[in-house]
This record gives structure tokens, C-alpha cells and sequence, in this order.
């Protein structure tokens, strides 16, 4: 792998959309980013960057597997100059009592040689604050909001110090509001306490960005930290703080025109992605594809590809998958609900390969499983982050792809306005 020089901030993120996630934050507060899936192979060629997230689908897999991911992720990160290693978590701390998040802290950990962790999944800019070791998801605790029924990792305590406790080794303490808010001295001073306690975590609290200033000022002198995205701003301001890093306004990233044919693709059945659509009509030729002939073969996907690759010559197209809750209930019905997730998105990785062998280079993708078969189909190592499109949904520049130049956006399901597909591509030239 070639890096012209070091990395300063190294993040292993435990799914797609959080690392794009933070990787669009750390672009915003000024680092040169990139985001790569999985860990990079040994000749990915990268640009001069400061942070790199590699992104990991390690959340809800067996803990052993995660803690094996992370460490292979960590030494690759340290072999490459990051001298700090933030791991990545959801903001609203999904996980069990199996983990992953104490397991793979506690390994990471033992592997820095810190005595003590610094841990919040606090992002004030999207609603999650953390007091007293207590996560607010907006203005109710963690157990009170829609996370106390996810289907994977139903999140029914919200006092973060128990919920770690239970899932790793080691003792748990908290660095409260009142340490965080006289700043950086005191909560140096509660962590030496802590850690000469035996304590080796503490969840910080955090209700306001500064308070995340603080955090990260602390958290860098460390050689890890574990949190999401606001921990990730907090690092960030550090790092420029510190002049370690220059800010990338100095420098901006490459926008160098990429051309070329450009498609868009719906998977995501949002009511956010059908209004989406419903505009793009206007604008672009769409495409509606019959989700029962996708159950029934390759044919759809086939037929979808040579529809398009009669009108990329004209201008961008829209390919969807897209039906409304009842025909989603409907089809999961005749088919099982994994059956039918799993045909749709690879259909739509299909039609994604046939529109790239066919000489498209920029490519919109709304719904997050399907960016994440789509990307895994296109075998693009990694991403650089450049322009926002949409809170949260960053023009991507592939690098290291086998196709060459590519720019790429991908949406989770209810991001974005109206206009999104057009506002994609007016970025994506
Ligand atoms: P979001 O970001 O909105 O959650 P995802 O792509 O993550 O979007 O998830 C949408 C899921 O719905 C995918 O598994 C996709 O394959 C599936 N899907 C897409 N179209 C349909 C459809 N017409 N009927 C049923 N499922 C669908």
C-alpha cells in the first residue's frame, strides 16, 4: 500500500454507514478522509491523507469474529502512522450483554498499552447526549426511545456504565459533566483516579460540542477511544488545535472531473426514497422493476440493464426497486422477508455491475443494505471523501478501484430532500 505520508487519526468503524458517517464528519471539520471496506489489501495506492476509517461489519456479528476484525483493522491503522484509534460505535451504543463493544474496547485496549479508555456515544448535533452515564436519545433516556425494540439489540438500560460493565473485563467509572465542563486538568486528574482505581473505562458525559472539544483534547493524549461520530469532532478540533494537522481548507481534495455515463439506483422503500423518486420522474427516464420477476431469476435484472443502456447516451437514469409498505408486506409474505431482501439487493448489485461494464462512472444508490451489496459487488476498496449533498451523504471518490475514476453517493433510506437524486448529480460531474 502506498501512503505518501502518515495518517494521524486512524477510526474502525463497526458498519457501512457509520463510517461514512464519521468519515463525512471528520472531512467537515477539515482532515483529508478515507473511508475503506474492510481492511485495505497491500497495494491499494491512497492520497496524502490524515484520518482513515476502515469500515467493518463487526456490530451484530459473534464477538470473537469482531474482536479478530478490529485487532486486524488496529494493527493496520498503527502500521500506517495513527498514532490514535478510535473505534467507531452507534450512537445509541447498540449492543448485548455478548457485546461487541466491551470485548473489542478490552481487546484494542490491551493491544495500545493504555491503562484506561475514554467512552461516549454522545453526538449533541443529532440528539444524543449523555448525563450522569445516562444516554438521551433526543428527550428520553435509551430504554424509553425506538432502540428499546430493535430487532437485533433491543437497548432496554440506559446507564451506559452498567451496559459496558456487563460487557467487558474491566471496571467501568464515569467522568461526569461536572469534571467535563471545568475542562481538559480535571478530567485528566478523574481519570488518573479512576485508572489508579483499577478502572480501565469511563463513559464521558457530554451535552454540548465544547464539552466534546474536551473530551477529544484528553482522549488524543491517549492511544485509543471508543465512541461515535461526536467523539470523532471532538478528535478532530483537537488535532487541528494542536497543529498536527493542517485543515484541508488549506488544501482541498481533488475534484478533478470524473465524466462519463451516470445512473442512479433505489433499493431503499423509505418514504423519504418514494418521494425521491416520484421527483426524479420529471427529470430522468425511471425505471420500475417488477419485484416478483426478481424472485423469479436474473431475467429482471437483464432486462433493467439493456433498458438502461439504451438511454445512458442521453443522460442519467433511474433504476428502482422501490414498492410502499403494503407490497413490501405483500411480497415478504409470499417469500420471507430475508428471501426477498436478500434477491432485491442483489439484483440490484447485478444491474450495479453491468451499468459500470458498460462505462458508467457515476453512480447515486439510495438505501444503505443495498450501497453496502452494491459496493461489496464493485469490489471498490475505498472511499475519499469530498462534498456535502445532503446532511450526512458526501459525493464519495472511489480509490483503488479496478474501473478507475468513480464518484459514488450512497444514501441510507430517509436522508436527503426531494430533489436528491438531481442534487446528487449536479455535485457528481
Ligand atoms: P433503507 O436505507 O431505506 O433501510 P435498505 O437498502 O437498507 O434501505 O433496505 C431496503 C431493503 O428492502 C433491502 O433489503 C432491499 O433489497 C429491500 N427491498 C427493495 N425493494 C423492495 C420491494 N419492492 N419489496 C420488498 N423489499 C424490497
Amino acid at each position: 500500500m502506498t501512503l505518501a505520508r502518515r495518517i494521524s487519526l486512524g477510526c474502525i468503524a463497526d458498519d457501512y454507514t457509520g463510517a461514512s458517517d464519521l468519515a463525512n464528519t471528520l472531512t467537515r471539520c477539515g482532515l483529508r478522509t478515507v473511508q475503506t471496506i474492510g481492511v485495505p489489501a497491500g497495494d491499494l495506492e491512497l492520497p496524502e491523507l490524515d484520518a482513515v476509517v476502515v469500515s467493518l461489519k463487526s456490530r451484530s456479528i459473534e464477538a470473537g469474529l469482531a474482536v479478530s476484525r478490529s485487532r486486524a483493522a488496529e494493527k493496520w491503522l498503527r502500521g500506517h502512522g495513527a498514532g490514535h484509534v478510535l473505534f467507531k460505535i452507534c450512537s445509541t451504543f447498540d449492543s448485548t450483554d455478548a457485546g461487541n463493544i466491551g470485548p473489542v474496547m478490552d481487546a484494542l485496549r490491551a493491544d495500545s498499552g493504555d491503562t484506561i479508555v475514554l467512552v461516549t456515544p454522545a453526538f449533541p448535533a443529532t440528539g444524543r447526549t449523555v448525563y450522569q452515564g445516562n444516554l438521551f436519545v433526543g428527550s428520553v433516556p435509551l430504554n424509553e426511545s425506538p432502540l428499546k425494540d430493535h430487532p437485533l439489540n433491543p437497548m432496554h438500560d440506559s446507564n451506559l456504565v452498567r451496559v459496558l460493565a456487563r460487557q467487558s473485563q474491566t471496571h467501568v467509572g464515569l467522568v461526569g459533566l461536572a469534571d467535563i465542563a471545568r475542562g481538559p486538568d480535571a478530567v485528566r486528574a478523574r481519570l488518573a483516579d479512576l485508572s489508579g482505581k483499577g478502572f480501565g473505562a469511563a463513559i464521558a458525559d457530554a451535552v454540548f460540542d465544547r464539552d466534546l472539544e474536551t473530551i477529544g483534547a484528553v482522549a488524543l493524549e491517549h492511544r485509543l477511544s471508543v465512541g461515535a461520530s461526536g467523539i470523532g469532532l471532538g478528535l478532530a478540533r483537537a488535532l487541528l488545535a494542536s497543529g498536527k494537522v493542517e485543515s484541508s481548507a488549506t488544501k482541498p481534495p481533488s475534484n478533478a472531473i470524473v465524466g462519463g455515463p451516470a445512473a442512479c439506483l433505489a433499493g431503499s422503500c423509505s418514504q423519504a426514497t418514494l418521494r425521491q423518486i416520484d421527483s426524479a420522474e420529471q427529470v430522468m427516464p425511471v425505471l420500475h422493476l417488477d419485484p416478483e420477476q426478481i424472485m423469479a431469476g436474473k431475467g429482471e435484472a437483464r432486462r433493467a440493464l439493456a433498458w438502461a443502456k439504451g438511454r445512458l447516451g442521453d443522460g442519467p437514469v433511474l433504476i428502482a426497486s422501490s414498492s410502499t409498505p403494503d407490497q413490501v408486506a405483500a411480497l415478504q409474505s409470499r417469500h420471507g422477508r430475508d428471501e426477498v431482501g436478500h434477491a432485491i439487493e442483489q439484483a440490484m448489485a447485478d444491474v450495479a455491475e453491468g451499468l459500470v461494464a458498460s462505462g458508467v462512472r457515476r453512480l447515486v444508490i439510495a438505501g444503505g443494505e443495498t450501497s453496502g451489496a452494491v459496493v461489496d459487488r464493485l469490489g471498490i476498496p475505498g472511499f475519499l471523501v469530498g462534498a456535502e449533498i445532503a446532511a450526512g451523504v458526501p459525493v464519495l471518490r472511489a480509490v483503488g478501484a479496478a474501473n478507475g475514476a468513480m464518484l459514488l453517493a450512497l444514501k441510507s433510506g430517509n436522508f436527503g430532500g426531494t430533489e436528491f437524486f438531481s442534487d446528487a448529480l449536479e455535485l457528481m460531474r
